[in-house]
């Protein structure tokens, strides 16, 4: 495959980073924990968890029935948010609450806490586990006496990428 030439059909975030391989991945890796927790897969969580690993944009639960109704007519929003409950409870995907949206976990096989960057330049979110901010926090907590049940920090900004696109747009 020509790298170069296929990138100049795509979007600017295609340059330097090979989703099929993000995609292929993150399938994979779910594929074999349900196997290994004995838990299935059903196709519609399967299919929704592909749709999610469509990008890294964040991408919302309507947004998925709109995708997955002309292969199942069936589909109903309580299938997709039971699919998505399965999904998150798994730690395959996230909910990014700002956004009332869904992002796909690249690393589902331990329960982690998370730090997310979202654009709303370009609507992606880069998940990070920034251990030196969230160890401090967990002592702030444990101080308060407070029992957190989820700890997600969401920052809402430009991303690297789209700033170095802009950049090369001036
Ligand atoms: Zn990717
Ligand atoms: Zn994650
Ligand atoms: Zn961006």
């Amino acid at each position: 495959m020509n790298f170069s030439a296929e990138a100049s059909h795509h979007h600017h975030h295609s340059y330097g980073h090979d989703h099929k391989q993000c995609v292929t991945e993150a399938l994979g890796a779910a594929e074999n924990l349900c196997l290994a927790r004995g838990v299935h897969l059903t196709p519609i969580r399967h299919q929704v968890l592909e749709l999610i690993w469509d990008s890294h944009k964040a991408v919302k639960a309507y947004e998925l029935l709109d995708r997955i109704k002309p292969s199942q007519q069936a589909a109903r929003p309580a299938t997709i948010y039971r699919a998505l409950d399965f999904l998150i409870e798994q730690g395959f995907i996230h909910r990014v609450e700002s956004l009332k949206a869904f992002i796909g976990c690249r690393c589902s096989e331990h329960q982690h806490e998370l730090l997310l960057l979202i654009c709303k330049h370009c609507n992606e979110v880069e998940e990070r586990l920034a251990p030196a901010v969230m160890a401090p926090l967990s002592q702030e907590f444990s101080q308060a006496g407070f029992i957190v049940h989820s700890k997600a920090i969401e920052a809402q900004g430009i991303c690297g990428k789209c700033l170095r696109f802009e950049d090369t747009q001036n």
